[in-house]
């Protein structure tokens, strides 16, 4: 899985549709202070499945939306999509169908988001699933924020332990061991419920 193209319409300050191609080889972002350069890496992180508002520098999730400027109003939605070459062949099963795999995340004032993976409406969490899967998402330790180094410098061996794992890509694994948990005790408590009916009724 290769990605081979960031779209960006409506996302903070790229009010414009705006393409970033990503070629062969190495791309290099540069500009001015402010220019958005971090934007396009939040951009990259959102589609991705990015639920946090913080990791995005917002308060809540809408601050993503272009909040409007001197010569242009607010918009009302932001979408962002990613386009990935899957030649190889490489996507996780169920999006691995054609060459080319296209992961679209919309959100819309008061709707919250709606995410298109291959062209099918999915969940947050499909997303999400779909890049652990492939050993990368919003929290891969291949996307460097600002300041995240002192931090790994700085952290406890249980926070360096789930970097060293999300790299690995078994952090999907450790997702779906959760939810497997969380209805292992659901089942447990309709049983103990059943047992309890069983008993008032003998
Ligand atoms: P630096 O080099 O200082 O780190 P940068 O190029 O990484 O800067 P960003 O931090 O990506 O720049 O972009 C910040 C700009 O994005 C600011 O001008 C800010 O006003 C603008 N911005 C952020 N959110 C929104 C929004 N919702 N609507 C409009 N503009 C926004």
């Amino acid at each position: 899985m290769r990605f081979t193209r960031l779209r960006l319409n409506g996302f903070k300050s790229f009010v414009d549709p705006t393409d970033l191609v990503i070629a062969d080889g190495l791309t290099g972002v540069v500009g001015p202070n402010g220019c958005g350069k971090s934007n396009l890496l939040e951009a990259l992180r959102w589609v991705m499945g990015e639920n946090r508002p913080t990791a995005m520098r917002g308060g809540g999730m809408e601050d993503v939306i272009f909040a409007g400027a001197a010569t242009r109003g607010a918009r009302n939605f932001a979408e962002v999509s990613l386009h990935i070459d899957n030649t190889e062949r490489l996507a996780p099963s169920g999006f691995n169908e054609a060459d080319e795999l296209d992961i679209v995340r919309r959100i819309t004032r008061d709707a919250g988001s709606a995410y298109k993976a291959a062209g099918r409406d999915v969940r947050a969490r499909d997303v999400q699933m779909l890049f652990a899967d492939a050993s990368t998402g919003s929290h891969s330790p291949a996307l460097v924020r600002q300041g995240q180094i002192s931090e790994l410098i700085n952290a406890r061996p249980k926070a360096r332990r789930r970097i060293l794992e999300e790299a690995a890509g078994i952090s999907g694994l450790y997702q779906r061991r959760h939810e497997a948990e969380l209805k292992l005790s659901g089942a447990e408590q309709n049983l103990s419920r059943v047992d309890d009916v069983i008993e008032q009724l003998a």
